[in-house]
Formats: C-alpha cells, structure tokens, sequence
C-alpha cells in the first residue's frame, strides 16, 4: 500500500509517501514558511534532495506542490495520484474526543476543529491540510492519528489537576499528554526486541527531542505521562522550561510588570538548555561548552538528567515496577552522555548502564548490563511509519468489511 503520511504545522508542511509492503520511505519533504513570501518546498531523500522555490500562500498551494512533486515527470515517484491508496494526517489535539486513530468525515473533522482551542498553533493547521487533500482527492481515504489519543487511557487521578473540577467540566483543563504517537512506536517495538506481548510489560518511555516526555506505560496502556493540558508541562526541553511553580508566572506579569505574551515566550522559547546554558537549545553545542569547562552549559546537562530521572523514579513507583526504560529521539537516540548521567547512581535499583554499550553509535540496541533486573533500550523513533501502520489498519478493516 502507498499511504501519503502528512504532518501541517502553523508554517510548514511535512510529508513522506510510505510503501507499507516494501516498508520503504519512496520520497519525502518539507514545505517552509507557509504563508510568507519567501516560502519554498524542499523535496526528495538525502543527495537526491531538491529545492523548489515556490510561493505558498496556504497549506492547500502546499498540498498542491507535494503533490506536483510526488508525480513530476523528471523526479517523481509515481505517474499518477491514483497510486495514492490513503493519506494519514498527524493531528496534535483530539481532545476527549479521540482515543485511537479514525477515518476522517464531516463530523470527526468538526471534532478536531472544536479541539483548535487546545492547540491553537496546530489543529487550524491540520484542518486546513486535511480539507486541502479532501477536495484535491476526494475519493482517497483521510485518516486522522492523534498526539494525544494513546494518553486517553490514563486514570482520571492522573490526568486531573487539582482546580475546581468546574474548569474539567467547562474549559476541558486536564491532563492531555503529546507525542502519543512516538511512544506508542518505540513501546511496541520494544516489546518485540523483549520477546513479549507489550500486554505483559512494564514500561517508561523517553522521547528526549526539542520537546522531552516521558510515559508510562503499563500493560499496554499510557498511564501517565509528563506533558499535560500543553506540552509545555514536565521535563525540562531544548527552550522550554516545563513544570515550574505556577506562581511564578502571576510573580511576573504583577510584579515584574511582564505581559502574559511576554511570559509565554520566556516558558516557550527561552527557557530550557537555552535559558541555562545561555548558549543554545542543541545538546550538542551544550555539550562542547560543558566539556570546555563552561560552568553553566554543565549546570544544564546536570539539571535536565535530574529532571528525567527524577520522572523515571515517579513511574517506577506508580506503576510498583518497571520491566523498560527506553529512550528514543534526537537526544535520546544520540547523547550517550546524557544516558549516562540519566542512570548514574541507580545500580542499587537494578538499573545498570553499560558504558561500552552507551557508545554504539546507531539501531535499536540495549544499553544495559546483561545482569541489570531493568533493560535500558535505545529505539530510535518512526512516527510516519505508525501513522502508515495506523492507516493501513484502518483501511484494511474497512475493505475486509466491505469483501
Ligand atoms: P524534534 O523534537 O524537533 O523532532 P529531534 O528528535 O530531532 O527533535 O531532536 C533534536 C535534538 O536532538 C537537537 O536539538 C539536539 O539537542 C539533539 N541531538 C541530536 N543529535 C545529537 C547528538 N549527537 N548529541 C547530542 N544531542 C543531539
């Protein structure tokens, strides 16, 4: 099956066309600056890659160049867009109202656009490319895959805050949770690295990216999860600060004389690696600084390791037990410092790092000692080819149906 995986941001447009038999990336892109004059659409896969400089007023003109590109008689990789048997859509927000992936119709459509209020950035975004495809191909299925859908299995003791109820009843205020996708992805494929059902494991997943979260994951089931009603919430991020005493945001707009936009880009895009290090949000300039011995890019290193490991210690603990830790995305995939520092000192838990195994450059590898009672992991993450996977699931379901 050709199943067109597409991710619409506020200003840029992601996409990649997967053969789900051949388990085969067949091309990929990124359209920029959406909605600017400068915008411009990067197609294809490593040395093949082109740039098509090209004004795109909206994500349909994106939608339109994708698929210009995708049947371009000189670097295209089909003839014709009938080729395209489905096309998955990453949504960030499904609210309460979506717990697993689901064809897109009229009223799932009015359902993610009522969750535009939770994901003011995103939801709009993907509405609009979803409309985009629905009228370029009308007869090709849509499906919606959501960040937040894994986490709606978290008990209500986990997913609510401790407000007046009233503000879940009326303003929806609880716990989401984000990068549903990407933890779902590496739990699954941890579990058959293990050799059991994931119905049967404990896990704790860490997708360490320039947003950080941790699940936890019990049976197969998200139960809890560091983001929250914003992926703003938890660890501490490449530029943003995560969980901090909310205090500090009314200290700064009434005494500090800040604006509440003011204060939201401090928490968002100055915070962080960035904020402490003074330096940068990429773990890699933070780390050169920190080995050049600058006193605050090491500060950073040794605040974000506490942060996941204190998160870690958390999960463990709710869950009573924990069979996994598996870390997954840009840091997590690549920064054996960073592991080390994670799992320093927890040997007298059972979780033992192996240094020489902390150095394997690439694939899913574990980490661990062979007598560590808990297995460290490194997956590297895949959230198109789940999404592909989710579509393919759908889809075949339906034409079994229908047979
Ligand atoms: P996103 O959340 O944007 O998808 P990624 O998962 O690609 O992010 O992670 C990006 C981050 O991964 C970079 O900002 C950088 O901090 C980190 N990273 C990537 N490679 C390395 C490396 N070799 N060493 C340390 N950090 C790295």
């Amino acid at each position: 099956m050709l199943i067109l995986v597409i991710n619409a941001g506020s200003s840029s447009l992601k996409y990649q066309l997967v053969d789900t038999e051949a388990k085969k990336v067949m091309a990929k892109g990124l359209c920029e600056r959406v909605g600017a004059s400068d915008s411009f659409h990067k197609h294809g896969i490593d040395a093949d890659e082109r740039v098509i400089s090209e004004y795109l007023p909206d994500h349909h003109a994106a939608i339109n160049s994708v698929l210009r590109a995708l049947t371009d008689d000189d670097y295209g990789v089909i003839d014709d867009l009938s080729k395209i048997d489905a096309v998955g859509h990453r949504v960030v927000h499904g609210g309460e109202y979506f717990d697993s992936s689901v064809v897109i119709d009229e009223k799932n459509l009015e359902k993610i656009a009522a969750c535009s209020k939770l994901a003011p950035l995103h939801n709009p975004a993907a509405v609009e490319g979803i409309r985009a495809c629905q009228k370029i191909m009308p007869e090709v299925m849509q499906v919606a895959v959501f960040d937040t859908s894994f986490h709606q299995s978290m008990p209500q003791k986990a997913y609510m805050y401790p407000l007046p109820y009233e503000l879940y009843r009326g303003q929806s205020i609880r716990k989401y949770g984000f990068h549903g996708t990407s933890h779902r992805y590496v739990a699954d494929r941890a579990a058959q690295f293990l050799g059991k059902p994931l119905e049967e494991l404990q896990l704790i997943t860490c997708h360490l990216g320039n947003g950080c979260s941790l699940a936890a994951i019990d049976h197969a089931k998200s139960v809890d999860t560091t983001m929250g009603f914003t992926p703003l919430d938890g660890l501490m991020m490449g530029t943003r600060c995560g969980s901090i005493d909310p205090a500090i945001v009314l200290y700064l707009i009434n005494y500090v004389g800040l604006t509440s936009d003011e204060v939201n880009d401090i928490m968002n895009k100055q915070s962080g690696l960035l904020g402490i290090s003074g330096l940068s949000n990429d773990l890699r300039d933070v780390r050169s600084a920190a080995e050049a011995g600058n006193d605050r890019a090491q500060l950073a290193y040794e605040m974000y390791s506490y942060s996941v490991k204190k998160h870690i210690g958390a999960y463990v603990f709710t869950m009573a037990g924990v069979d996994a830790i598996i870390l997954t995305a840009g840091v997590g995939e690549n920064c054996d410092r960073m592991r080390r520092m994670i799992f320093e000192g927890l040997e007298p838990m059972g979780i033992k790092i192996d240094h020489e195994r902390n150095l394997q450059k690439s694939g899913e590898r574990v980490i661990s000692t062979d007598d560590s009672r808990v297995k460290i992991l490194v997956i590297p993450t895949n959230e198109e080819y789940m999404i592909a996977q989710d579509v393919k699931h759908i889809y075949q379901e339906l034409h079994n149906e229908a047979a």
